[in-house]
């Protein structure tokens, strides 16, 4: 009976020859959320990103209005003639076009990491990401003076499924 012996206190570390690099320890970068349902359009459901193809970001960045829910909307708030001004942190605002401001994203790093998605041609410095199929959007952006490999799908544009 070994009565006393505190259990388990530095049990078996014998290897007194390992001398670790102590860079390895600052690894330690919570592990970023990633998508876990696929991507669809929310019109078509066309398929446009596999699960955990892109990670979870927090921005403020300006998008257009949908394609589809702009005349509604606009017909809702029929006096509205200017667009409401958006806080100096708001990336890519485009003066006089109608938009929201959102700040939850999916980063997607490189454009073949998509299963489908359409590209416009920029403005001021964005390209506007669409549906392939049906070319609804944007449903995303990607800052031409940004690194050219981050394209950034808004949450709230797209159907997990
Ligand atoms: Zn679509």
């Amino acid at each position: 009976m070994s009565d006393g012996e505190p259990a388990g206190v530095g049990g078996g570390n014998a290897d007194a020859n390992a001398v670790e690099p102590a860079a390895a320890q600052n690894d330690t970068v919570a592990p970023a959320e990633t998508n876990p349902k696929t991507l669809v359009c929310e019109r078509c459901g066309s398929k446009i990103l596999l699960p955990n193809c892109a990670t979870s970001v927090c921005k403020k960045v300006f998008l257009p209005a949908m394609s589809f829910k702009a005349r509604s909307d606009a017909t809702a708030g029929a006096a509205a003639a200017e667009p409401p001004a958006f806080p100096a942190d708001v990336e890519h605002v485009v003066a006089g076009v109608a938009g929201e401001a959102l700040e939850a994203f999916w980063l997607v790093k490189g454009m073949y990491t998509f299963e489908n998605v359409g590209v416009s041609h920029s403005v001021q410095h964005v390209k506007y990401l669409t549906c392939a199929d049906c070319e609804m959007g944007p449903i995303g952006y990607h800052a031409v003076n940004g690194s050219r490999d981050d394209f950034f799908i808004a949450k709230s544009r797209v159907k997990e499924t």
